[in-house]
Order: structure tokens, then C-alpha cells, then sequence
């Protein structure tokens, strides 16, 4: 009974904290009731290794626009797939759907064979680790945004995300190192060290299932390795959504799904891709392109 307002207040406290604390805000998010009740008989999520499957979805935020027109896919246990498709194509709201922020109004999704929707909400949510497009970082420690992700987690717990999300030579370098500040919304970090501390706290959480929803900001070309050596770290082990901007953070997945006009319309690896010279291959020969014209 407890644990549906108990995360509905974690939520109200990361917007209230990410959006410098607007009173009128606060109340409006307090009189809001979810959406998205748990079933009667919901039961508990408890899997290690699961298959994630998104059955024949159609969903639509408003009647008047269909984002996705019956998605069909499925990423198997430990390994890692990749979204592709231009903005707005509906890659983020596979995840809001995923997280069950929202509901298909056709088909469904299921983990390790349940149906999310009979699932209890704190039960899925407790097994999926995200890395958001935009992450919100508090204007405190290294260490307790990072810990963020899992308040009980030990020291040696911490050290090993730290070296997993590729961060140990930043944390060494600075003075006070995980005791530094990171300033009001991690102003003090560059966007490529965000997004590793945003690895670093989702994989806290000791999740059997990564998404990944990779930021579009651009990026130097070290902070571009090590975003790419911490997101193939972090992937290990896990069955992983990865949400793709950078088509080089990708080459490796295990399966490529090009989404376009809701659903996909080429699936495969990377080299098949580009062998078939359809949109991944365009996508890609468009990235080369802008690459050569501003090296990083
Ligand atoms: P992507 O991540 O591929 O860029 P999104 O999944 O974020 O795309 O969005 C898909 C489409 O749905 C976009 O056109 C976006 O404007 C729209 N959309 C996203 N969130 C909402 C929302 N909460 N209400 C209405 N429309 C939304
Ligand atoms: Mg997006």
C-alpha cells in the first residue's frame, strides 16, 4: 500500500529539486493522483535474467497522433539492443511505456513472460535501471548523487560502479575527489562526465535491465571514448535498451531497430545494416558526413 505514494514522492522530489523549487509546481503535482493504478491481483516481479518484449504496441500521448503503430521486438536476456530514428520518432516514449508512465492502448509488454501490466509498479520499476536523456544532478556531493540510486548501497559497491561507468580517473583527479561539489544542476561537469555519473547511479541499482536514453548534446572526442567504453561496461550482464543518437555508441549491439512512422522498419546488426544501404545505412553516411565537416 505504501510503495505507490512513497515513489510518487521521489518523483515530486526530483522535479521539485531539478526545477529549483517552484511552489505553484509543487501543488500541482501533489493534487495530481498517478494515472496508472496497480491490478487488484497484481503480482510481484522477481527475475534475474529476463527477456523484455514489446508485443504489437499502438500508443498515442493524444487520439489525434499515433506515435507507435503495432511495435513488435523483443531483447533477449544479456543482450543489448539499439533504437534508432530521427527525433520525435517515439524512441522515449518506448521507454515511458516500458517504466509504465503510460499504457498502449493496443498490445502489450512483457518481462520475463508477465505482462507489465499485472505486474506491481514498484516491483517493475525496482528491476530497470535508466539513464536518462537529461539528467538531474543535485548541488551536492559526487558521492551522494551517485549513491542516489540506492541509498544502502557500501563504499565497495560505489567503487565498482565508479570503475564500470568509466569515472575513476575524473574522481582521482579532482582535489576533494568524490567529496566535490557538482554545483547547482552539475554545472561544474562537462556533459560527457554527467552522463557517466548518470551511469554510475542507475547501475547503483543493482537493476537486471539497463535503458539507456543517450543525450544529443554533442561531445569532445575523449569524452565521446569514454562514454562509449562505460556504456558497453554497463550494458555487460544486463538485458539492455540502448536509445541511440550517436550511431558509434551502437556498433556493437546485438540487434539495431530502425524506428520510423512507429514502427520498425529495418532490424539487424550494424554491418548487415549497412550492407542493406536502406535508412540505418543513410543515417549513418549522414553522421560520417557531419563528423568530417567539424571534427570533434
Ligand atoms: P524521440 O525520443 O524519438 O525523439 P519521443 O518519444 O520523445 O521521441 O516523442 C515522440 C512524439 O511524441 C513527439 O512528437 C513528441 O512531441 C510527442 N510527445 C512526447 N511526449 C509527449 C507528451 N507527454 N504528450 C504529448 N505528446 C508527447
Ligand atoms: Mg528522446
Amino acid at each position: 500500500q505504501i510503495f505507490m505514494p512513497l515513489n510518487f514522492l521521489g518523483f515530486v522530489y526530483r522535479e521539485i529539486r531539478g526545477s529549483l523549487a517552484n511552489i505553484d509546481k509543487l501543488f500541482d503535482l501533489l493534487s495530481q493522483t498517478p494515472a496508472i493504478k496497480d491490478a487488484e491481483d497484481a503480482t510481484e516481479l522477481t527475475c534475474a535474467n529476463p527477456t523484455l518484449r514489446f508485443n504489437n504496441v499502438h500508443f498515442a500521448y493524444n487520439k489525434n497522433r499515433q506515435i507507435l503503430n503495432g511495435l513488435s521486438f523483443d531483447v533477449p536476456p544479456g543482450s543489448k539492443v539499439a533504437v534508432v530514428g530521427e527525433s520525435g520518432a517515439g524512441k522515449s516514449t518506448l521507454m515511458k511505456l516500458l517504466f509504465r508512465f503510460y499504457e498502449p492502448q493496443q498490445g502489450n509488454i512483457t518481462v520475463d513472460g508477465k505482462d507489465i501490466a499485472s505486474l506491481t509498479q514498484q516491483s517493475l520499476r525496482s528491476h530497470i535501471g535508466i539513464v536518462p536523456q537529461d539528467t538531474v544532478l543535485f548541488n551536492t556531493t559526487l558521492l551522494e548523487n551517485i549513491r542516489y540510486g540506492n541509498p544502502d548501497a557500501s563504499d565497495e559497491d560505489i567503487r565498482h560502479v565508479i570503475k564500470l561507468a568509466h569515472l575513476e580517473a575524473f574522481v582521482e583527479s579532482l582535489p576533494e575527489k568524490l567529496d566535490t561539489t557538482v554545483g547547482e544542476r552539475g554545472l561544474k561537469l562537462s556533459g560527457g562526465e554527467k552522463q557517466r555519473v548518470s551511469i554510475a547511479r542507475a547501475l547503483l541499482k543493482g537493476a537486471p535491465i539497463m535503458i539507456f536514453d543517450e543525450a544529443t548534446s554533442s561531445l569532445d572526442s575523449s569524452s565521446e571514448r569514454a562514454i562509449l567504453a562505460a556504456l558497453r561496461d554497463a550494458a555487460k550482464g544486463h538485458t539492455s535498451l540502448v536509445i541511440a543518437h550517436r550511431l558509434s555508441t551502437i556498433v556493437d549491439a546485438d540487434k539495431i531497430l530502425v524506428l520510423k512512422s512507429g514502427t520498425i522498419v529495418e532490424e539487424g546488426t550494424h554491418t548487415y545494416l549497412l550492407e542493406q544501404g536502406g535508412e540505418y545505412a543513410t543515417l549513418w553516411q549522414a553522421q560520417q558526413r557531419e563528423d568530417e565537416a567539424s571534427p570533434l
